[in-house]
Order: C-alpha cells, then structure tokens, then sequence
C-alpha cells in the first residue's frame, strides 16, 4: 500500500515537473510583456529604469532610437514610391 501511494506521487511530480518546465519555457519566449535586461541588438544593458517605463523593451535607448529612424525612413520610402507608382 505504501508501494502504491509513492508511485502515485512519483508520477505526479514528474507532471508538476513537465509542466512547470513548459510555462517557462512558454514565457521566455515570449515577445512581448517582459522587458529584457540586455538589447537584442547590441546586448548592452538595459536600465531598470527604461526596463520599467517601456513594458517589454528589448532594445536600448542608442538601438531604439536607430530602429525607428529606420521604421520612419522606411514608411517615407514607401509612400513616395507608392505615389510615384500612382502618377505614372
Ligand atoms: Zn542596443
């Protein structure tokens, strides 16, 4: 009887075991929410200030403020090429 019980638990904690490992690895991947500690890009460290203020901030301030020069390059490249498409 006793033989039966520890089984049963054994079992048991290897289900708490494999589950508990899925929703780490379920929120480690995760891309948004969680606020990384270093840049995904240039993997400087982010302070917990920045962390704190922008929820699931994955880049740094000098890497942030590149990408979005990019993003706004790209978005005026696409317009003028979509107007230029247009007129022709
Ligand atoms: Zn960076």
């Amino acid at each position: 009887m006793a033989g039966g019980w520890s089984r049963d638990g054994a079992v048991q904690d290897q289900i708490d075991a494999s589950v508990g490992d899925a929703v780490k690895l379920a929120r480690s991947r995760l891309p948004d929410g969680e606020s990384l500690t270093h840049c995904e890009e240039c993997e400087a460290a982010i302070p917990e200030a920045r962390r704190k203020a922008v929820p699931g901030v994955r880049l740094c301030v000098r890497c942030q403020s590149v990408f979005e020069k990019q993003q706004t390059a790209q978005t005026l490249f696409n317009r003028r090429g979509s107007k230029d498409s247009q007129l022709k």
